[in-house]
């Protein structure tokens, strides 16, 4: 089972802007000046040599992540802008197929790419929302609805659904078992638990945890144990998500860090950035976040030869691919 991301950005888009490009561009040149290529392919090599904040961004395109498994219908969290990216790069003429979306919530940053999803506008196909917000429908329907945007709904001629549970419910695609979990987040939120054949991949954006996450026997600790992928919503340093924007429904780098390792989980994709930030920015909170993974285990690992968790820590990016 693999994790495909197609937008990581909270809120809202936040594309690189033509200065910040340039800069980009700019030092990349400037840091090339005492090399020689030959060829592009050790151009390509020279740049994966710099940090991605210098040769690429964290912030795109709004929420959406695929979850491939062996099932042939297709599997995404949330509807953000990334949907459309995903369906630019699906042949027009794919075969009929069953689209499956849960959704973790009805902010606008989630679900405001299906309205630019092309499947849903191709009759034999067929689109399952799953999720736990009984407006679901009215939401995704408002979104189209005149003076906002100019084709209806009712323009779609695939066959779309809502299967809207209550709290507590589980889902289930072929051989894809979904647990879920409410979470803490401005009118509610549900993270996703992803399982086939023992791999599991989980999604939990937008989602605060507060002073309690500290308690021995927190809920999501149990949660997220023993995930292969946790996806986590890192929109926050840890000063804005204790002070300033507390209750505000988002989480921080360090408390990834730190749920992640005791729920060992094995890799964490931190989730959500913000959109204010840089992509500078954005690695600087995550190199204190590494920094505080290394003392962290340390710390819980004193004396023991015991395995260290997470083993792997990385920032998501539209594009990013993560095997379970
Ligand atoms: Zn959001
Ligand atoms: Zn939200």
């Amino acid at each position: 089972m693999k994790a495909i991301i197609w937008g990581s950005c909270g809120s809202l888009p936040a594309p690189s802007t033509s200065e910040s490009i340039r800069q980009k561009v700019r030092d990349a040149i400037w840091g090339a000046r005492e090399h020689s290529f030959e060829n592009l392919d050790a151009v390509d090599a020279y740049l994966e040599t710099l940090p991605h904040c210098e040769r690429g961004t964290y912030k795109a395109n709004t929420s959406c992540v695929q979850i491939q498994a062996k099932s042939d219908d297709f599997i995404f969290c949330d509807a953000g802008t990334g949907l459309r990216d995903f369906a630019l790069s699906q042949s027009k003429d794919a075969p009929p197929a069953t689209y499956h979306i849960f959704i973790s919530h009805l902010h606008w940053d989630h679900i405001q790419g299906f309205p630019f999803f092309t499947p849903a506008y191709k009759a034999g196909n067929r689109i399952i929302f799953h999720g736990f917000h009984k407006d679901t429908e009215r939401a995704i329907r408002a979104q189209m609805e005149a003076p906002c945007f100019p084709v209806p709904f009712e323009a779609m001629q695939a066959d779309i659904e809502f299967d809207i549970r209550e709290n507590g419910a589980s889902f289930q695609v072929d051989d894809v078992q979904v647990t879920t979990i409410k979470q803490q987040h401005p009118g509610d939120s549900w993270g996703y638990c992803f399982e086939e054949h023992g791999k599991r991949i989980i999604f939990s954006s937008d989602s605060e945890h507060g002073p309690e996450a500290r308690d021995e026997g927190y809920r999501f600790v149990d949660f997220f144990r023993d995930a292969d992928v946790l996806i986590f919503d890192g929109q926050y340093t840890f000063e804005e998500a204790t002070n300033e924007k507390r209750n505000w429904g988002h989480s921080d780098h360090m408390t990834a860090v730190e749920l992640s390792a005791r729920s060992k989980v094995r890799q964490l994709i931190v989730f959500h950035h913000e959109p204010a930030y840089s992509d500078a920015d954005i690695e600087e909170i995550h190199k204190d976040a590494l920094r505080y993974n290394e003392d962290y285990n340390q710390r819980i690992s004193k004396d023991t030869n015991c395995k260290t968790y997470p083993q792997r820590i990385e920032l998501a990016f539209d594009g990013l691919e993560i095997e379970a």
